[in-house]
């Protein structure tokens, strides 16, 4: 059977034939539906890879259809596409969340066949080949870390750096963390990654202090890694051999994955932080979190997801929820930054809220090093303020 299978139930015939010409093209089997019952016959014994569902259709619903493959526990990835509104959307999308479905990615209608194009490539299952690819390209030192400025946002001065990791392959050039994390989480690559990313940053943050710069640099861990008991050791004899303070680290753990955690994951949190880590919460807002578990977890900082911020302008649900974020950051005593800042007008309105940091092109995009060096000293920015990063 083919690796990659690809399952639509959708009543437009020609959105049908669409998604079968796309997913050929990309190498899946692809089969589609209008038919309620068909569907979930073909769930139950042609085991789909990738699953899209529309959410309105004259025989079925998308919710109905939800329902059924949280029932079952279809390890499949679901697309949800709809031409309903965002808020129907949103409420799709937090009812697959909620039933521990993978949903992978939301279409809306109408859409732009690259996006399918890029979303349906996205969601192949990554080959033995590619996984064994990249354990050698870590070898190789192919993976580099890039960096952007964290800055305030009253005055644009640099008061930090976030270390983005890219694969700089030899032939096919940048390869987003987008692509090669899913690969890495699939062949138990994280650590090694993890490794690679905190040597690079302790070795910039050690070059800095030489030139007299102060600057905490974060660097993003994945879900998994936090689950080993012996990361607070690993990451503190990095920073040992490097004679750089744990405390100029602050590692960043997105939101679903650091608040729904193990007693392993709590241990090695608690652990992390009296050895001076500073611990932020990633991509704020796409998760569930309550504010008791806010309150219980030891996290100094949290960052507002892009998708907010990106929207302010334009919705007005965007606005009261980052506004909301805010002032619950203030009141829990934790710093908070905003990423995807893209424009000055943004940056006004994040300012009359009371939000003092942030990251996004607007400030810098992510860096190599030595560029953001460059990019330092033609902006004026001497740094003196790192301090205020933390908390
Ligand atoms: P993240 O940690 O939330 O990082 C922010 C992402 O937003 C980065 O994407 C950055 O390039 C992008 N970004 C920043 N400002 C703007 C803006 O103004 N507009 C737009 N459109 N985008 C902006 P990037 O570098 O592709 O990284 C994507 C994600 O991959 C990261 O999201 C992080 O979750 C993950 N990642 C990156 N490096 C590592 C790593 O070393 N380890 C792990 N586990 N995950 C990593
Ligand atoms: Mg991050
Ligand atoms: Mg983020």
């Amino acid at each position: 059977m083919q690796d990659n299978r690809l399952l639509i139930i959708d009543d437009d015939q020609d959105i049908g034939e669409l998604f079968i010409d796309i997913g050929e093209s990309l190498g899946y089997a692809v089969i589609h539906t209008d038919d309620p019952d068909q569907f979930k016959r073909y769930v139950r014994e042609w085991h789909p890879t990738v699953i899209v569902t529309d959410l309105q259709m004259p025989n079925a619903d998308g919710i109905t259809i939800l329902r059924f493959l949280a029932a079952i526990e279809t390890p499949a990835k679901i697309v949800i596409i709809s031409g309903m509104g965002p808020k129907i959307i949103h409420f799709a999308e937090t009812i697959a969340q909620h039933r521990g479905l993978a949903l992978a990615a939301t279409i809306t209608k109408p859409f732009v066949l690259a996006e399918v194009q890029a979303i349906l490539d996205r969601l192949k299952a990554p080959s033995e080949l590619a996984a064994e690819a990249l354990r050698l390209a870590i070898e190789n030192d192919e993976i580099q870390i890039f960096l952007q400025p964290k800055c305030q946002v009253s005055t644009g001065e640099v008061v930090g750096a976030e270390a983005l990791a890219r694969w700089v392959h030899p032939r096919l050039g940048i390869i987003s963390p987008n692509v090669f994390m899913a690969i890495a989480e699939l062949g138990n690559l994280t650590g090694p990654i993890l490794t690679r990313v905190m040597t690079q940053a302790v070795a910039q943050i050690k070059t800095w202090s030489t030139q007299a710069l102060d600057l905490p640099v974060a660097i993003n861990i994945s879900a998994r890694d936090i689950d080993a008991l012996d990361l607070p050791d690993h990451l503190e004899a990095i920073c040992a051999r490097a004679g750089v303070p744990c405390d100029r680290i602050i590692l960043e753990l997105i939101e679903g994955s650091s608040l729904d955690v193990s007693a392993d994951a709590l241990d090695v949190l608690t652990r992390l932080r009296i050895k001076g880590f500073h611990l932020s919460i990633d991509d704020f807002g796409t998760g569930f979190s309550s504010l008791l578990r806010l309150r219980q977890l030891p996290f100094s900082e949290l960052k507002i997801d892009r998708s907010f911020i990106s929207s302010i302008r334009s919705e007005d649900d965007s606005m009261v929820i980052v506004k909301t974020i805010i002032a619950m950051a203030a009141s829990l005593g934790m710093n908070c930054v905003a990423e995807g800042i893209e424009d000055a007008a943004t940056v006004q309105r994040l300012l009359e809220w009371g939000c003092s940091m942030g990251q996004g092109y607007y400030f810098g995009r992510p860096m190599p090093p030595d560029q953001f060096d460059e990019w330092m000293r033609s902006s004026g920015n001497t740094n003196t303020g790192s301090k205020k990063a933390m908390a």
